[in-house]
């Protein structure tokens, strides 16, 4: 049985992950839209490839060359919480913005 895979266009960028990674994985905008149809959105297709990752790995790491305020941006732009995000790079918004 093959895995049946959702398409994402992120900025004119095709992904692809598996529908079951997907709907199984945590809450976020991306599930919303998923679930109501095709997924085509003007964002930042690198940034996007964290949230992505998010799904793939079960952990969310902010990309090393991403500006830290503008992963913020991605991650309220897709609901997913900064709660969320794993350890080594929660400590590295902490040093960054000394929150
Ligand atoms: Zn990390």
């Amino acid at each position: 049985m093959g895995t049946k895979k959702v398409r994402i266009f992120v900025g004119g960028q095709a992904f692809y992950i598996s529908q079951e990674k997907l709907l199984h994985g945590p809450p976020s905008k991306l599930k919303q839209l998923v679930k109501s149809g095709d997924v085509d959105v003007e964002r930042p297709a690198d940034m996007f490839a964290a949230i992505l990752a998010y799904y793939q790995t079960g952990e969310l790491h902010m990309p090393m060359a991403s500006c830290p305020a503008a992963f913020i941006q991605e991650m309220e732009f897709w609901d997913i919480g900064q709660d969320r995000m794993t350890q080594c790079c929660a400590n590295r918004l902490i040093e960054l913005f000394n929150i």
